[in-house]
């Protein structure tokens, strides 16, 4: 049975990279009917923070992976802490002492020592990639390591070892930066004559200046979290995140997780560089966003409004609003934006518009329609209707010839959903405002 892991280092919170690291895992542990297991890498005490662990599950539980070992659920290989099996790796550490395959080196004058391996002169290291083909790494280019401090607190490079064997991991998928990594880490399963792993080393991703994508890249949003917070939907980053040095053999790439999963092939794991796109990003979430219910895109997009002070008269009048705006959407927050371009103060048609509203004969129908709607109640949009359907009658002039004017002049837009509706949600005084406006 195939077992892979996803072993972060709680220095931070779930990025970008991290998570498109868990997914390839995930994926290929469960289209392979395989395992899926979590560990925390916390050796690195001092660069731990203090809600990195937290931010790793929820974020990945919110993307929608679910796992089958971990630090939170246990399982028969826990713990899941590298901090709680210290006593392992210090026994293996005394292992490799006792068969003088590494060596203590005592701090100056002082009982403390570290535990360095020892490493042979004259191998060469090989090992066959998934993504990368074979790389070769020779012995001389690795100094003796330390794989035990002082404080007895392993390295990773030995830490990792010790893990991926008693946890039986068959399947490695990691970063790029941790093939250099990986020749040390051999080093030590053949000192305890233990069989590797299969290692993948997946492509670096980058930005748009074809750098890659580091943490401190603030043009680019890099935690699950924040996409989160903007109204991403998780389907869809996490269908983004798979296509970040993946591709389906397939002819759309809007795959949700059970097709993800269905169609996972780790040899078409890419080792080119792979460029996050925020546009593709954004088309493919609003292609999830098309797919809501009306429910579903309330309660997505509702906090936004409250967050920003904007009030809901009515449920009615939220639905109509959405039905208006939705197509415009591409994720949560969205909405905020395209709720102050409607009912903007200062209301301006673009010199397009302008050209296009006198391509019609726009000033008797604006004129009449200020009178038919001086009875009418705006809330109803059938009202709003029947002034129209008047308005053709008493003016003689029907289809384009009446829309595009009543649109153009109190949406500045030529084109959108109902227009009866769009009026109803501005509001007679907006409607008038505007109207008169393009009239003086
Ligand atoms: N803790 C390491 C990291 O976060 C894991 C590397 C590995 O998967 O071996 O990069």
């Amino acid at each position: 049975k195939f077992r892979a892991r996803y072993a972060p280092s709680p220095t931070g919170l779930l990025h970008i990279g991290n998570a498109r690291t868990a997914l390839f895992n995930y994926l290929f542990a469960r289209h392979h009917g395989g395992d899926f297991i979590i560990r925390i890498e916390d050796t690195d005490v001092l660069r731990n923070v203090k809600d990195g662990e937290k931010s790793q599950l929820e974020n990945l539980s919110w993307l929608g992976m679910t796992w089958d070992e971990g630090p939170d659920i246990g399982g028969k290989y826990a713990p899941y802490h590298q901090l709680k099996r210290l006593d392992l790796y210090k026994e293996y550490a005394n292992i490799l002492l006792e068969k003088g395959l590494a060596y203590k080196d005592y701090k100056e004058g002082s009982q403390e020592y570290a535990v360095r391996f020892k490493v042979p002169k004259d191998v060469t290291y090989t090992f066959d990639d998934v993504i990368r083909g074979r790389l070769s790494f020779d012995s001389k280019e690795v100094e003796d390591w330390i794989i035990l401090k002082d404080n007895g607190i392993p390295t990773y490079n030995f830490a990792v070892v010790i893990d991926d064997h008693f946890m039986e991991i068959t399947h490695v998928f990691r970063g790029e930066e941790h093939i250099t990594n990986t020749p040390k880490q051999l080093m030590v399963y053949d000192a305890f004559g233990w069989e590797y792993p299969t290692f993948g080393h997946m492509t670096i991703i980058v930005n748009e200046n074809k750098k890659k994508l580091s943490k401190r890249d603030t043009d680019t949003v890099q935690f699950i979290s924040d996409y989160r917070k903007m109204g991403y939907l998780p389907e869809a980053v996490l269908n983004f995140l798979s296509l970040l040095g993946w591709s389906p053999q397939s002819e759309t790439e809007i795959l949700n997780k059970e097709e993800l999963i269905k169609l996972f092939d780790e040899h078409r794991l890419s080792a080119a560089p792979s460029y996050f796109d925020k546009d593709k990003l954004a088309f493919i979430n609003s292609r999830y966003m098309k797919q809501l219910t009306l429910d579903q895109l309330k309660d997505l997009t509702r906090p936004f409004l409250v967050e920003k002070g904007i009030l809901i008269p009515s449920e009615t009048w939220f639905e109509n609003l959405l039905m208006i705006l939705k197509d415009r959407l591409s994720f949560g927050a969205e909405i905020v934006k395209y709720y102050e371009a409607f009912f903007h103060d200062t209301f301006t048609i673009s010199d397009e518009m302008q050209q296009e509203i006198k391509a019609f004969d726009f000033e008797p129908v604006l004129t009449q329609f200020l009178e038919e709607i001086k009875t009418v109640d705006f809330d109803q949009p059938t009202e709003i209707e029947v002034a129209i359907k008047n308005l053709v009658a008493k003016t003689g002039i029907k289809g384009k010839g009446i829309f595009m004017p009543l649109r153009i002049a109190s949406t500045g837009e030529a084109h959108g959903p109902s227009l009866p509706v769009s009026l109803s949600l501005l509001g007679k005084t907006k409607v008038s405002e505007r109207i008169e406006q393009t009239l003086r």
